[in-house]
């Protein structure tokens, strides 16, 4: 439900994102600072380097507190849960960078290519160990549900298929054709909600946003292997550059990011400019105050 007259800008009250003065004394990302974590599961950085010491571009750790998986303080409980929980999941935390960055739209290029690097290891560790999809998501600000200011994203390794990707497969089944080709090429012809074309990629502002400057970022070709694939890391800073541009639009906004990795594979972007309300949780309508016809010209003029 597009609902402008609800609010002239879709800015005024919102969650906020990370400022200076929310940094702690420590970070725990940072570079130097690598017992602050659970022991490394996978890093990139200078060939020989030992685990858990300076010197590492990108580096994966366990969540500290999972809601899939195990807590590592629960490993040493005699009762099983710890292997009990380790066959449902497991959630890790991917630092983007050694330097204390706090938004995706500071990293750079290089570093995306290194993050999407690094998804693709663990996603291939999680294929092997046995589980089933691996969702991979950025929540960025604390109005977005992230705990720490230091730029970093989550996969959760995970033993079945979440129910979104499994919805979307069977619209994908039922129609008998990719339904995003579609869409990416009616969408690359009108011109209407594209924000930006590089690198065989479309960034747009998707025809049923739910909010005020979501975002899609997409391969124009039909590939299926995300976490195989050389555009990931393109796509990524494609959709930083999307928030780059919310960001001169509408000063630091909080968003959730995820990766979709089944079928025709997309990052989906949503800036969380509203909280969820009786009509979005109860009817499963979502009210935005911004078409994204004008929202795609705002961030293509920013
Ligand atoms: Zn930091
Ligand atoms: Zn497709
Ligand atoms: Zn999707």
């Amino acid at each position: 439900m597009v609902a402008p007259s609800r609010a002239r800008r879709p800015g005024a009250p919102r969650a906020g994102a990370f400022e200076e003065h929310d940094d702690p004394v420590g970070c725990p990302f940072d570079e130097g600072r690598e017992s602050a974590t659970p022991p490394e599961t996978f890093a990139i950085g200078p060939p020989g380097r030992p685990p858990d010491t300076p010197g590492w571009r990108v580096r994966v750790v366990p969540n500290k507190f999972p809601a899939f998986g195990p807590w590592p303080q629960a490993r040493d409980r005699p009762d099983g849960l710890f292997a009990r929980c380790a066959a449902v999941g497991r959630q890790e935390v991917v630092v983007h960078s050694p330097r204390h960055v706090r938004s995706l739209a500071d990293l750079t290029g290089r570093e995306f290519q290194l993050v999407a690097e690094a998804w693709g290891a663990r996603a291939e560790a999680a294929r092997e160990a046995g589980f089933l999809y691996v969702h991979a998501l950025v929540n960025e600000g604390p109005g977005a549900g992230a705990s720490l200011a230091h730029s970093h994203s989550q996969l959760v390794w995970l033993a079945q298929e979440p129910p979104l990707v499994a919805q979307e497969r069977e619209i994908r089944e039922a129609a008998g054709a990719c339904l995003l080709c579609r869409v990416l090429a009616g969408e690359r012809e009108q011109r209407i909600r594209v924000v930006e074309e590089r690198d065989g990629l479309l960034l747009l502002c998707p025809f049923a946003g739910r909010q005020p400057y979501e975002l899609l970022a997409a391969p124009l070709e039909c590939e299926a292997d995300a976490f195989g694939s050389p555009l990931l890391g393109a796509a990524l800073a494609l959709a930083a550059e999307g928030v780059r541009r919310l960001r001169i639009a509408e000063g630091a906004v909080p968003f959730n990011l995820w990766l979709h990795a089944g079928g025709h594979w997309h990052l989906e972007l949503v800036p969380r400019f509203g909280v969820l309300a009786g009509i979005e949780l109860g009817a499963g309508y979502f009210v935005n105050t911004m078409a994204p016809e004008s929202a795609a010209g705002v961030l293509r003029e920013s």
